[in-house]
């Protein structure tokens, strides 16, 4: 509709050209513009050409009267909002009623006064421009009502449903007929109606807005919905209700993806932690005990290596799985933590684990559960095609004994932890006060293991190797020891595992290749007979590449011919990896150097795997030794490491010897070596250059 808004366009439809003439006159005399039909038929044309803002149609005109005209203008998409006044005879009442029945806004009857025309076709026009308006706010409210995605639910104050929008979404039909005149408590917020009631209360009570989120079955689906509710009049309140399912679904998998371990989808530390500090707060408040259970796998490291990480991944998810189950068994006291499936255990980082017992009346309950979950996990694993067997060592902390915060709690649980590590493993500690004396021991030791290499507090200790049938020293293996300033020595089973730990292996290792190469090649120019020196070599530093570049410089600047340079490596590094191991062994013998495979049958791999690697000797572990002539199976082992190692022309050592017996035993059974405190423990070198020039110089004591 165009809108003239200085003054309005009136077209006068009438046959009377004197009645025309009138209203021109009269209108133009206030400034309004007026068109003019003859007849109803041609009023038509006028309107649709000149878009009149009010029109005047006289009912009695030849070719089609007023009535009929009214209701082809109103049929017009333009003339749907126009103010058409109808010219009626006077109190022609039947006329009237027809008028309003075409459509017609208005009636004036004849004869016309002019006085008041003006006036009233001034009123006709202000209505017309403020319906206009009006029209154009509701057309713009249905466009923004249309555009919001929400459902809208028009409440009484009582919470009866007035009127209702549905949303745009097609996924949900509703329709008005079910919803309209319902409580809303009954379609909204039937989980919550109390909370819902006591809202819709405050907004009417003070015109709050009051946005709350609730689930609800709309559609026979349940769902997150957030309601804003508003006032809306004297004594009603409007609803809109929005679906924000998917919203709470991705944060939920933010909460799950930030507070749970990736791989075992336990809980993380931080998030343990959490939980942990609010059980104390919640103990502290209501009294009540609580346990922290610290486990960490035995030698999971081994399984690493020798498995390889996959594997270990496998293990660690199959171990999580077996502490739930041990979770849900009745006389467990994990709480268990609603929608997340799970009870208060976390992954720590690698293979530490922690749980948490609340409610628990006694502390041996915690010692109860510790037993149980060691006892899971010691039925075997079965991983892809391998069956594996692992053990744990637990520590217990108690809150409020051991400690008033998550951290100290956690803290102490880790070192009754280790306890049970030195205890033999597969075992569980309570923690006591002397054990975080003992961590910090462990602390100190590695603080000062880090500076051991410069000021020189490492030395080496070589321990004979002999021929079993000669009797002669053919080789002597270097065995590191620690002059520590406080602790005197220490021996190497105490800091080689810190060391490997800590990475310090690495230098400490290259020290030792060069110390014991300089001594051999010393005692080579003293005149003693020809030695091989044997060096242990241990995973850490297998693994790193510049070790054939460090065997090599050890070798250069001491001037030892690689032939008297035998490695002893573990199982354990040469497993981790084997394509790369057989490619740095074959680097290494290249050289000429010769390798041991230490502390054998300790380890995973077969007789018939040895094949795989080009390997020279073989050292039988001193646990088999020192079972000979007592126990069958060790005595089995033994020979049959021998017997294997023939067959691969490989040499073989027995360590650990202590007795006449075993030597006895390994002679006759064709050991080509043997070592052990029978013969000698590993000893300063000038004991072994004492050795050499008594009197039957480096032969065997035993003959
Ligand atoms: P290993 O290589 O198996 O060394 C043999 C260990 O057995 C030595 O202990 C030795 O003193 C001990 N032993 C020798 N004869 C007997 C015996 O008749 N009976 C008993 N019960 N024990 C005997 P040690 O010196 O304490 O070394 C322990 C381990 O520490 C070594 O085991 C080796 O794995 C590691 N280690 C020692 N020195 C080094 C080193 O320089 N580098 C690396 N990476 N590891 C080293
Ligand atoms: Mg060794
Ligand atoms: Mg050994």
């Amino acid at each position: 509709m165009t809108t003239h808004f200085e003054a309005p366009l009136v077209m006068i439809a009438d046959d009377d050209r004197m009645v025309r003439f009138m209203v021109s006159q009269m209108l133009g005399k206030d400034g309004i513009a007026v068109c003019e039909a003859e007849n109803g038929r041609e009023a038509v044309g006028v309107f649709r050409e000149h878009r009149p803002d009010i029109v005047l149609l006289d009912v009695m005109m030849p070719e089609q009267d007023g009535f009929t005209t009214c209701e082809v203008l109103r049929s017009l998409p333009e003339g749907e909002h126009v103010p058409v006044i109808m010219v009626t005879g006077l109190e022609d009442v039947e006329s009237i009623r027809k008028a309003y029945e075409v459509g017609a806004t208005d009636f004036i009857t004849k004869p016309i006064n002019w006085v008041i025309l003006g006036q009233r076709i001034r009123y006709m026009w202000r209505v017309s421009l403020m319906s206009h308006r009006l029209r154009e706010s509701e057309e713009n409210k249905r466009a923004l009502l249309d555009a919001i995605p929400d459902m809208m639910f028009k409440l009484h104050e009582d919470g009866t449903i007035m009127d209702f929008k549905a949303p745009n979404d097609s996924r949900l039909s509703l329709s008005s007929w079910e919803i309209i005149g319902k409580p809303v408590n009954e379609v909204l917020f039937m989980e919550a109606p109390q909370q819902a009631g006591a809202r819709i209360s405050r907004v009417l009570e003070n015109g709050s807005t009051q946005i709350f989120e609730h689930r609800s079955q709309l559609g026979g689906e349940w769902r997150h919905y957030e309601s804003r509710i508003v006032r809306s009049g004297d004594r009603g309140a409007l609803a809109m209700v929005r679906d924000v399912t998917e919203r709470k679904e991705a944060d939920e998998q933010i909460v799950h993806l930030a507070y749970h371990d990736n791989l075992t989808g336990l809980l993380n530390r931080h998030r343990f932690r959490e939980h942990l500090s609010q059980a104390i707060s919640h103990a502290e408040r209501y009294g009540g005990l609580l346990a922290v259970l610290f486990l960490d796998l035995d030698r999971f490291k081994r399984i690493n290596d020798t498995l390889g990480h996959n594997t270990g991944d496998l293990l660690l998810q199959s171990v999580a799985e077996r502490l739930q189950e041990s979770a849900r068994g009745k006389d467990f006291f994990a709480k268990t933590n609603p929608g997340q499936g799970g009870s208060l255990m976390s992954r720590l980082g690698g293979d530490e684990f922690v749980v948490l017992l609340t409610e628990i009346d006694h502390i041996q309950d915690a010692a109860k559960v510790a037993r149980r979950i060691l006892d899971s996990l010691s039925r075997p694993f079965q991983l892809s095609e391998h069956e594996i067997f692992i053990s744990a060592s637990l520590g217990i902390a108690i809150y409020p004994a051991d400690g008033q915060d998550a951290d100290t709690i956690i803290k102490n649980a880790d070192a009754a932890m280790y306890c049970a590590k030195d205890q033999g493993r597969n075992n569980f500690q309570f923690y006591t006060e002397s054990m975080n004396a003992a961590a910090f021991e462990r602390l100190s030791i590695e603080n000062s293991l880090r500076k051991a290499l410069h000021r020189g507090e490492f030395c080496l200790h070589y321990q004979p190797q002999l021929d079993t049938h000669s009797g002669k020293i053919v080789a002597v293996e270097a065995l590191i020891r620690w002059h520590h300033p406080d602790l005197g020595l220490v021996p190497p089973g105490d800091f080689i595992p810190l060391a490997e730990e800590t990475g310090l292996i690495v230098p400490v290792g290259a020290w030792v290749l060069q110390a014991a190469c300089e001594q051999i090649r010393q005692w080579q120019k003293m005149g003693l007979p020809p030695l091989r020196m044997t060096v242990n070599i241990s995973s850490r530093q297998f693994r790193q590449n510049d070790l054939v570049k460090n065997v090599s410089h050890a070798l250069e600047t001491s001037g030892l011919d690689p032939k008297c340079l035998e490695l002893e490596l573990t199982e354990s590094a040469i497993m981790h990896n084997t394509d790369l191991a057989i490619s740095m062994l074959r680097k290494l013998k290249l050289k000429g150097i010769r390798i041991a495979l230490d502390d054998f049958g300790t380890g995973y791999s077969s007789l018939s795997y040895l094949k795989r690697f080009p390997i020279d000797v073989v050292k039988i572990d001193r646990s088999f030794v020192r079972g000979l002539n007592k126990d069958a199976d060790d005595e089995a082992i033994t020979l049959a490491i021998i017997a294997m190692a023939r067959s691969l022309n490989l040499k073989v050592v027995a360590e650990g010897v202590e007795t006449k017996e075993q030597l006895t035993f390994l002679r006759e059974h064709n050991c080509d070596l043997v070592q052990g405190y029978y013969y000698s423990p590993a000893v300063p070198a000038e004991a072994i250059e004492a050795l050499f020039s008594s009197p039957d110089s480096g032969s065997t004591q035993s003959e």
